[in-house]
């Protein structure tokens, strides 16, 4: 068996289940085509960044999608106070994306004077109450002065409240390497909607050499198409079922074939995946959507997701 990203030959147990869209991000179309190492390459150099880019997260986070580790992502892990921005907090979930309210991160400020005294003031979450003598009198110690009765501490602390505490978050997205991952689905559905006759596709080794190569840069892609982050058209919208779904269509036009790919509402592609479509006398065109959530596909021609979309039973 041949693998489709590095090509080399290899044995059946050499292979394991590829996630055409990743895991990740609920894509459950799978096929067995891509070789161990040249998977796990994938994932780390190449899926990795649409999985983690900024847009996705937030979308993991809505539709609470685990990542490989079992984690749903939390982009408030690590924000400020607004209006105060040494003061750190983060939203707080647990393992299955239910909220857990605001956490205020310990602030201490601890000055020795002059005369040898000391001045500590501690600011703790009042989940962290309980904690708070101890924090100080590690504070104490650690600075050679003596400790505190926890009594004491708790006596003189001040209880305040933040009525509608808002918080500031720093968010960077990244604007090139997840085209990467765009691209390699389009070259995966191509070799699975087309076959084995894609392998030596010119277009589909311009697509696979930019998969494995160590740099990857945006100048490479615009030779074969584009890939933006964008809202659906109206068009995908109802293909997909009005759904916050991923989608690829497979497309003939002439002599080319365009993979057309969305990435929820929030990322799409259009990818030249061939401009040798007579090598391909036997193409239908194809339509695939992903609900992230449960998963289900909704595998059909093109043709035939346009007769549902018109009201057809097909
Ligand atoms: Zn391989």
């Amino acid at each position: 068996m041949r693998c489709i990203i590095c090509k080399e030959i290899k044995e059946q147990e050499e292979f394991n289940e590829e996630h055409v869209f990743p895991d990740s991000i609920g894509g459950t179309l799978t096929q067995y085509n891509v070789c161990i190492i040249c998977n796990s390459r994938l994932g780390h150099d190449v899926d990795t960044h649409l999985v983690n880019h900024f847009l996705v997260k937030i979308k993991r986070m809505i539709y609470r999608i685990p990542g490989k580790s079992g984690e749903i992502p939390n982009i408030f892990k690590k924000g400020y106070l607004k209006g105060d921005m040494e003061q750190e907090m983060r939203l707080e979930f647990d393992s299955v994306g239910n909220s857990k309210g605001v956490y205020m991160q310990p602030e201490k400020q601890f000055n020795v004077l002059a005369d040898g005294s000391g001045n500590l003031h501690y600011r703790v979450d009042l989940k962290d109450k309980a904690r708070l003598p101890g924090m100080v009198n590690k504070t104490l110690k650690r600075n050679g002065f003596p400790v505190m009765e926890s009594a004491e501490i708790l006596r003189r602390a001040v209880e305040t409240r933040e009525p509608a505490p808002e918080m500031i978050i720093e968010a960077s997205a990244d604007l090139i390497e997840y085209k990467r991952a765009i691209l390699k689905i389009a070259y995966e559905l191509s070799h699975y909607w087309i076959g084995e006759n894609y392998f030596n596709d010119p277009n589909g080794e311009i697509i696979r050499k930019i998969l494995i190569a160590k740099n990857f840069t945006d100048a490479k892609i615009n030779k074969i198409g584009s890939i933006n982050e964008g809202i659906s058209l109206d068009l995908y919208k109802r293909l997909k079922q009005g759904g916050d779904f991923h989608m690829a269509v497979l497309i003939k036009d002439g002599n080319k074939i365009y993979c057309e790919i969305q990435i929820f509402d929030c990322m799409e592609g259009t990818i030249i995946v061939s401009n040798n479509a007579e090598r391909y006398p036997d193409f239908v065109n194809r339509f695939i959507s992903i609900n992230p959530v449960t998963g289900e596909k909704l595998e059909s021609t093109l043709t035939d997701a346009f007769k549902r979309l018109a009201g057809e039973r097909v």
